[in-house]
């Protein structure tokens, strides 16, 4: 990963920062996205820098098409042209489907699909351009078999598999990659809303017994960011314990 530039959105904390620290580990110049959480930004930077790498936070909310469209700049002012991008920034508003209001439904559609849609069109011609461009996406067990309570958060996940499909398909002919990485339940602060007897029958449901770790994703993320994965495009990789068999 060394001189690959990578911009992971809604890297402040949780699964984004552990793809982040991942890269910065590996050696990238790493774009540390977040919209509110300045401060954990900072403190990521810090640690990637700690850690020999390069990196800096840069504050954009992904359902603002111009506020993405600032961060391509700043990612070119600091490092040129960005190498991979990870659409990772996500929330959940979870409520059942007869109570949910259309601002929840737009608020979590708006976020996970019009923020890749922004964060892929600003960067798409540097992916194009780039030596083995990557674009990774990071959708949900969810989204294959939707959830009580996430009629919101299940469809934009589901749609995330049609993006990555149709973007391996247009990057294709310039030699990117569009895949996609599907968690199962990941211990950070988005199940911190769910109570602790549903995450305990969640661990139960999984083969292997507990809930995913970040690095575990971030991992996966580091190997379809990486020379090795070539000739994968396209493709949904679970990270999941399981849960889904
Ligand atoms: P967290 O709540 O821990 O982190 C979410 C991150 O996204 C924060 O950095 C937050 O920054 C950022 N973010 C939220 N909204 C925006 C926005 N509009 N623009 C820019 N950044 C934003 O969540 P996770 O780490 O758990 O989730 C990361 C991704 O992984 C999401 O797409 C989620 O759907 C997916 N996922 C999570 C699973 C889990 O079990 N945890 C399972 C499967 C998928 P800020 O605080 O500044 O808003």
């Amino acid at each position: 990963m060394e001189d690959r530039t990578c911009v992971v959105t809604g890297s402040s904390r949780g699964i984004g920062r552990g793809i982040a620290e991942c890269f910065g580990t590996q050696g990238a110049n790493v774009v540390v996205n977040y919209r509110r959480s300045e401060t954990e930004a900072n403190e990521v930077v810090d640690q990637i820098e700690a850690a020999g790498g390069r990196a800096l936070a840069v504050q954009a909310d992904v359902t603002d098409q111009e506020e993405v469209e600032a961060m391509r700049e700043a990612t070119h002012d600091a490092f040129g042209r960005a190498d991979v991008v990870v659409n990772n920034a996500g929330i959940n508003q979870d409520v059942l489907f007869t109570e949910m209001s259309h601002e929840e439904w737009d608020t979590v559609l708006d976020i996970h699909l019009d923020g890749a849609f922004h964060c892929t069109q600003a960067f798409y011609d540097d992916i194009a351009a780039a030596e083995e461009g990557r674009l990774i996406n990071i959708s949900s067990i969810v989204g294959k078999g939707g959830n009580m309570g996430q009629a919101n958060y299940a469809t934009a996940k589901s749609g995330i598999f049609g993006f990555t499909r149709t973007l391996a398909l247009e990057l294709a002919d310039e030699g990117s990659t569009s895949n996609c990485v599907a968690p199962g339940f990941i211990a950070t602060r988005m199940l911190d809303g769910v109570p602790e007897k549903l995450k305990a029958g969640i661990e139960d449901d999984t083969p292997l017994g507990r809930l995913g770790t970040v690095e575990e994703v971030a991992e996966v993320v580091g190997f379809l960011a990486g020379e090795k994965s070539s000739f994968i495009t396209g493709e949904v990789i679970d990270v999941n314990g399981g849960k889904d068999l």
